[in-house]
């Protein structure tokens, strides 16, 4: 397939005209009456970070570095908050054209009535509409990063792809994987290796994006397709992204069918000597939470999306206890439905607070590191991305502290955590380039986009048969 045919939607994109780029050989500084860095010293503050090219060369005191730097832009303003870009720990863009539908459903039934009957009709247009519409959501709320899963049946076109494509059309990084499955009738191990390769073959064309290999779950494959993946992931060295015990149906299914729990199984077949992110990790006895330390597994807990599906509390504080590192994620939207970084890290904070009847379960400063640069160390990326050091990628995010929220900062990790929405994003900063001026989304033709998705998704609803699904949770 030629580069037209790839790419239909490339020409809703507005031509790159570099605003915001980095030009000058000096670079730009980024400033904020705080620099929350993630790193060592945690807040500069009167402070500004130093962007040339693609990466961050100093982070030190507004006024210093402005007289070293005299012919340096400014951007960012005396009161706002920089703090690095936020790493969405796990996410779905498959489900983008499915928001707002089907919610009285747990995991199980919801996977059935919902996931299932969209997979066969995926392609890569939707694949690339999709991840624009969700990453434009993504970028509002300072993700700059985003480890997605892509859930379809393989069709002679991979589909993937597109995936790829539109984070790159946005300028947001992704690790990518296709969350293969055989359980459905459509699905045949072949052509399964066929989208894994393609993806593959696309990420390492790209800039930004890193591919991982995905497994949908343990009970979504076969013992033999889950033996080829981890050979696979092992073959290629690349990391894994995996869901794991997410629902308790899940745990119990997989130990009656493979007499042993899901992450035993992972462990016992050699998965986990990639490396590993797993998403949920809900449910857990002490084998299961010995077995992840001991194999240096992230886990990505996606809070929102657990209180809607019913599925359970995530043990935060106890796995964080034992090293494991634990990312935050909006997981995907048909399951959130918001694609809201910002949402997702106050309502981790709220979840644990209320399961433990314990107000310091988890703290606004806890939780921002979950979000940035332990999140980050869940995907293995800590030596580029996760926090604002010299020589890391320019990934940030400044928050507008002339705006209402944010007026009266007496913390600044409390003010981000608590206070701060979308409304209060004013620019985000990836690989050096301005994707988010004054809360809008560059270089993207919304209207456009906006247009041809209802399009594709009410052609979606139609050909998965999903009409009457609304009613049908309304009276289930
Ligand atoms: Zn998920």
């Amino acid at each position: 397939m030629g580069e037209g045919s790839d790419r239909p939607w490339h020409a809703m994109m507005c031509p790159e005209d570099g605003r915001g780029r980095c030009r000058s050989n000096e670079g730009v500084l980024i400033r904020g009456k705080y620099i929350l860095t993630s790193a060592e010293p945690e807040v500069v503050r009167d402070g500004a970070v130093r962007v040339v090219g693609d990466t961050i060369q100093d982070v030190g005191s507004f006024a210093d570095l402005s007289s070293a730097f005299p012919e340096c832009a400014v951007f960012g303003a005396a009161n706002d908050i920089v703090t690095p870009g936020f790493i969405n720990a796990h996410g779905h863009f498959s489900e983008a054209l499915v928001t707002g539908i089907a919610e009285n459903f747990a995991l199980g039934d919801w996977l059935r009535v919902l996931i299932d009957a969209i997979a066969p009709h995926l392609d890569r247009e939707s694949a690339y509409i999709g991840t624009l519409l969700g990453g434009v959501q993504m970028l509002r709320t300072g993700i700059t990063l985003t480890n997605d899963m892509f859930v379809c049946d393989p069709q002679p076109t991979p589909v993937t792809p597109g995936v790829v494509h539109a984070l790159e059309d946005l300028g947001l990084r992704g690790v990518v994987s296709y969350g293969a499955s055989d359980r459905r009738p459509g699905s045949v191990a072949e052509d399964i290796f066929v989208e894994h390769s393609a993806l593959a073959e696309a990420a390492a064309a790209s800039s930004l994006c890193r591919f991982r290999l995905g497994i949908a779950t343990v009970a979504a494959q076969t013992p033999s397709l889950f033996e080829r993946s981890v050979e696979f992931a092992a073959s290629i060295a690349a990391g894994v992204h995996i869901h794991l015990h997410e629902s308790r149906e899940e745990i119990e299914f997989i130990r009656a069918s493979r007499q042993a729990s899901p992450i035993a199984y992972c462990a016992q077949t050699g998965l986990f000597a990639s490396p590993t992110l797993a998403a949920h990790c809900v449910w857990l006895d002490q084998a299961d939470v010995q077995l992840l330390t001991s194999h240096g597994v992230g886990v990505a807990h996606n809070p929102v999306s657990n209180m809607i599906l019913a599925s359970g509390v995530c043990p935060v504080s106890r796995l964080r206890g034992r090293g494991i590192n634990v990312g935050i994620g909006v997981d995907g939207p048909a399951s959130n439905d918001r694609q809201d970084m910002l949402e997702a890290i106050k309502t981790a904070v709220l979840l644990q607070r209320v399961d433990q009847l314990d107000p310091v379960a988890l703290t606004a400063r806890e939780v921002f590191r979950m979000a940035t640069i332990e999140g980050a160390a869940a995907l293995s990326l800590t030596e580029t991305v996760g926090s604002l050091e010299p020589g890391k990628a320019a990934d940030l995010v400044v928050f507008d502290g002339d705006s209402p929220a944010l007026a009266n900062i007496h913390d600044p990790f409390q003010a981000i955590v608590y206070c701060a929405g979308p409304l209060e994003v004013k620019d985000v900063w990836v690989a050096g380039r301005r994707r988010v001026a004054s809360g809008e989304v560059l270089d993207v033709d919304l209207p456009c986009l906006l247009r041809e998705s209802r399009k594709i998704a009410r052609s979606l609803a139609r050909r998965a048969d999903l009409g009457d699904l609304s009613l049908l949770a309304l009276s289930s």
